[in-house]
Order: structure tokens, then sequence, then C-alpha cells
């Protein structure tokens, strides 16, 4: 995944950058930057590790200016290399910064065509470089078409060809120097990006401008939420303070279901529908489908216990319904970062036991209903199962609020390889043997969508997110991904003899 954020029209627009980080931190933990731009030119802090490791309150200062850009990475491409750390700068035909949540499909094939045919050679492994010189190479075509300068119908000229060329998700968010700030979203939508404002004398039109992938960044600096962009929408907020936006080319609406399942912080509205109030419709509608399989089997747990964090909201909603008691019997270690998001399967592994230990005294004879967001690798649910049980558990049910992921994604999030999904190629039956369980349950796809779109009152939308990793129906062709997992395989080996 990845966070990302842009700014304009703000005094001192690195330490709101840096703050708004600080509330995407749960997007990605490999790497943090920021980059801002004042007249006397770039100025940008970016390193490996936590936000509030990479930046203090000295390098802080040094980023200078009233517009900036900054990222959070979760790496799905390249080796974790410093070199592929957000943002990127291009210096011609103009100094662009960018950042991008997302992943481009064809960026292979796209890199060796700007070898090949433009002498652009590429840098890093980030496929983020990539989007920054394909726009770097349409702005450069618009200005020899249009007048000197930098205007709104260049930057939608520049577009064009990127958005022909490019397969894949795309949040990007852009600085470009002496001329403001532009963002734009891919066909599908399907990574978030949001915009707000809010007053400020720094700019003629009085007010500031915010864009990010979620809107708890925009709150924690005072930003009231305009709108999302729309799917293939640009939007340029130029140093006047004017805003200009435009449809460059859209398709179907289909946002990744996963923000909502796992990815998107509680207190955020991804695509104006409220995370929490999603995931509390996932537990009821789970609820409700569980009220029939349980009958049928014979299955009455003594209590519900959510596996720590993203489950917990669901598992409030699920044992409500239910009526069967509520209890927190996993308890986190809070210095332990998300298992999910370490590199290899080895560490995943080891870190769950230490990240979770069960409570003996309450769990001992119990008949225990655990639900987790999702069963992804099922690491950590058997783990999980394993643990309950040794803790005196009599029959530990696993309930997911996600339907079985049994297809890789080729548009951000980590889990590319097809063989190592869980439920790739096993019914439920064989993952309830696989992981241990006396029965394992997922939510049906119909409730997941219902839950998402009926999360925001009052709204008739009628779409369906992006569910390709459940039922493989890709957006878009994704035949050149396939390799991705391949060389992800060996970017990590390289990665592990290093060190
Ligand atoms: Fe999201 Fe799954 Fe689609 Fe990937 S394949 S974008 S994780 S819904
Ligand atoms: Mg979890």
């Amino acid at each position: 995944m990845c966070g990302v954020i842009g700014l304009i029209g703000t005094q001192n627009a690195a330490h709101e950058a840096f703050l708004s980080l600080v509330t995407l931190q749960h997007r990605g933990q490999d790497a943090a930057g920021i980059m801002s731009y004042s007249p006397a030119g770039f100025h940008q802090v970016k390193n490996l590790g936590l936000v509030e490791s990479v930046f203090t309150k000295d390098n802080i200062q040094h980023l200078k200016g009233e517009m900036a850009v900054g990222h959070n990475r979760y790496s799905t491409v390249g080796t974790g290399d410093i070199s592929d750390v957000q943002p990127l700068v291009m210096n011609y035909p103009f100094g662009i910064g960018m950042v991008h949540n997302g992943n481009i499909v064809n960026h292979g094939s796209l890199g060796e065509q700007l070898r090949s045919q433009s002498r652009r050679h590429l840098l890093t492994q980030s496929d983020t470089e990539v989007l920054l010189n394909l726009f770097a190479e349409g702005l450069t075509s618009s200005s020899s078409v249009h007048k000197p300068g930098l205007d709104f119908e260049q930057i939608c000229y520049a577009l064009q060809p990127l958005y022909s060329a490019v397969n894949g998700s795309f949040s990007v968010v852009t600085l470009i120097a002496g001329h403001g700030l532009v963002a734009f979203r891919d066909s599908n939508g399907l990574r978030p990006l949001v915009w707000g404002k809010k007053k400020s004398d720094v700019l003629p039109s009085g007010e500031a401008h915010m864009v990010a992938s979620e809107s708890v960044a925009l709150n924690i600096n005072g930003y009231e939420v305009v709108r999302s962009l729309k799917p293939g929408e640009v939007l340029f907020i130029d140093l006047e303070g004017n805003v200009h936006s435009r449809v460059i080319r859209a398709k179907e609406k289909r946002h990744c279901m996963f923000e909502w399942v796992y990815f998107a912080s509680p207190e955020s509205d991804i695509d104006d529908k409220p995370v929490y109030r999603t995931r509390f419709n996932l537990g009821k509608s789970l609820a409700l489908q569980l009220k029939g399989e349980f009958k049928d089997r014979n299955i009455k747990p003594d209590m519900v216990v959510p596996v720590p964090e993203s489950s917990r909201i669901a598992a409030i909603a699920l044992s409500e319904e239910l009526e069967i008691p509520y209890r927190e019997l996993l308890i986190k270690n809070r210095y332990i970062k998300r298992t999910f998001i370490l590199d290899t399967q080895d560490k995943r592994r080891r870190a769950v036991k230490l990240k979770l230990s069960p409570v003996p005294s309450e769990l001992a004879g119990k008949k225990v209903l655990l639900i987790d967001d999702s069963i992804v690798r099922g690491t950590t649910s058997k783990k999980i199962i394993e643990l309950v049980r040794e803790a005196g558990a009599k029959e530990v049910y696993f309930v997911s609020t996600c339907p079985p992921v049994r297809h890789p994604c080729f548009y951000g999030v980590d889990f590319p390889d097809r063989k190592e999904l869980v439920a790739n190629e096993k019914n439920e039956k064989e993952i309830e043997s696989h992981l241990g369980a006396d029965a394992v349950i997922h939510q049906k796809p119909q409730g997941l969508v219902q839950s998402i779109l009926n999360s925001q009152e009052s709204s008739e939308e009628n779409w369906t997110p992006c569910m390709a990793c459940l039922d493989g129906k890709y957006p878009s062709d994704v035949s050149e991904g396939q390799g991705f997992s391949e060389k992800r395989k060996k970017d990590r080996k390289v990665q592990q003899s290093e060190g």
C-alpha cells in the first residue's frame, strides 16, 4: 500500500506533512520522506524506518516552504533500498517531486520503453520512477506545443499518454517547482485519495489545500474534506490557490475492498464510506450468516474473542448480534510491528508469538469464537488457534470478516504469490484441518459488498469494489504482473543475503 500526502498554501508545510504521515504510519513502515519547495528550491528528508525515527526537530526545520509532499512506504516493488524511498524528484522540464501509492502492473515494459525510445535510464527499482518519467516526458512534449510556462491544459495534455500507457493502480501527488500541486488517481480509482481545504492567508485565494490517502491525515491538520478524487481525475492547485480539475480517463469505479476490511485507519472515511461503520457492518453481516451455519453444525460458542487490532470493531458487532459475550483475551504486545508488514514468511511466523499472548485463566474449558479481519497466508491464524488451545480452550472456531483470499494482488497489497495463500485450492474443510480449528467460516462476498455500500447513510451508490484477490476478476490485464512474485522473491533473497 503506502500513504501519500501533499499540501499547498500553508505556513510550515513540512510540519503539517510530518503530523499527517504519523497518522498514516499504518499504511507503510519501511520508509518515510517529505519534500518541500521554497523559492530556494527543493528540500527533502527521507530514510528507511518509521516516521518518528526519520524526522527530527532539526531536520524538519530544513524543510522550508509552503508546499510539500510526503510518503510512508510499504514496498511491493523494489528491494527496500534507500534509492527507492520516496519522494522521487526530477529536474526537467520542471522540478517535479512525486509520491505514489499503488502498483504499476506493466512497469517492467514501460521502463524498457522509456530506455529504448526516450533514452531515459531509470535509476531505481521503483515503479514510481516510471510514472515520474512518463509525466516528465508528457510535460516536455506539452511545452513544445503549448506556450512556455505551465497551465492546467498542459498538465492534462501531459497526463493523457500516461493514462493510456499505464496499467495498474496509482494515487499520485506531485509538487511542480514554481507552479503548484498536482494530484491524480487511476481510472478505476483502486487506491484512495481524498482532498480537503482550510482557511489560510498564504495564497491569494485565502485557502490551503491538502490531498492524502485517508481523511485522518486531513483532520489532524484541521483540513475539511471536500471530496475524494474521482477515478481518473487530475486536480491542480496553482500558486494563486485556484483549483482546476478534470477527469482525464475514467473507467468503472473499482476501489480496493481491502482498505475497509483491513488497511485503512478506523477513523477514516475512504471514498466517503466510513471505515468504522463498514467494519461494524461486516461483523453484523457475518453474524447473520453464522446464525444459520452454527445451527446446522450445532456450534454454541461461549465467547467472541477478537484478534487484535483490526477485527475488534467487527467482533463487537458480531457479539451483539449473536448475543454471545465479547472478551479481549488475546493481549497484544504494542511494541511489535504488524507482522504482515514484515518482509519474509519466517520473520512473520516468529513475530506472531511475541505479538499476541492469550489469557489462560479465562480461556480454559471454553468454546471460543475467534474473529479476524482476514485470513491470508494462515500464518497468524494457525498460530493463534494453537495458542488458544494451549491456553486450555475446549473448542476453537475461527471466522473471517473477509471472504477467502485465493488470488494474488497486482495492485499494491503484498500477497503476490498464489501458493502462499492458504485458501488457494483448498475448500473450507481443508482450511479447517490446515489451521487446526473446529470450524473456519468466511464472510460471503455479498456480505462484504453490502457492508461497504451501506456504511454511508443516504447513499444510493451501486458499484462493485475490486475483489480480484477473492474472485480472480481483475479490473485490468495482469498477465505482465505474473512475473512479479518471482522477481520479488529474488529481490528478497538479495536483501536477506545482504544482511
Ligand atoms: Fe485490493 Fe484485492 Fe483488488 Fe488487490 S486484488 S486491489 S487487495 S481487492
Ligand atoms: Mg489482524
